[in-house]
């Protein structure tokens, strides 16, 4: 399991940080724990692109963890280099209305065109994601807030 820090810092705009975001590369499997602004970038100096990513797990939606999901699903579209694998998001309870907010806020701009986006909504416990195991908990913050522990074995 490789573990890159995309970004660690606030919602305040920083030169030095990035917004909140994790890269977790385990078994050609690229997933996401949060994708805060910057993030984006920063993929991409890593040569991660928009086609790259798997699995994005959200730990609440303030904006320092959401906010490059917006340009990553409008970019997905993009006619000549549609993205094309599935993409799987992760995250607590109410994340799902608050997607579907954002997607009639955007009318059909972020709608997948060429791929299936799935979103689960977990509350505590254990999961699987391939050969990643996830324990999810509770963490004190707002109602939708999830802590993800992974380990593989
Ligand atoms: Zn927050």
């Amino acid at each position: 399991m490789k573990i890159t820090i995309l970004g660690s810092g606030t919602a305040v705009p920083s030169l030095q940080r990035n917004s909140s975001g994790v890269l977790i590369q385990d078994n050609g499997v690229n997933s996401l724990v949060d994708f805060g602004y910057g993030n984006l970038r920063q993929l991409l100096n890593l040569g991660v692109t928009y086609h790259d990513i798997d699995r994005i797990f959200f730990t609440h939606n303030h904006p320092g963890h959401v906010s490059d999901l917006i340009p990553f699903l409008f970019g997905s579209r993009y006619q000549l280099d549609a993205r094309k694998k599935d993409l799987e998001i992760i995250a607590g309870p109410g994340f799902q209305d608050f997607f579907d907010k954002l997607m009639l806020a955007f009318k059909h701009w972020l709608k997948p065109t060429e791929y299936k986006l799935n979103i689960s909504e977990v509350d505590e416990g254990v999961r699987d994601f391939g050969k990643l195991k996830v324990q999810v908990g509770k963490v004190k913050h707002i109602a939708m807030s999830r802590g993800y522990r992974f380990t593989n074995d």
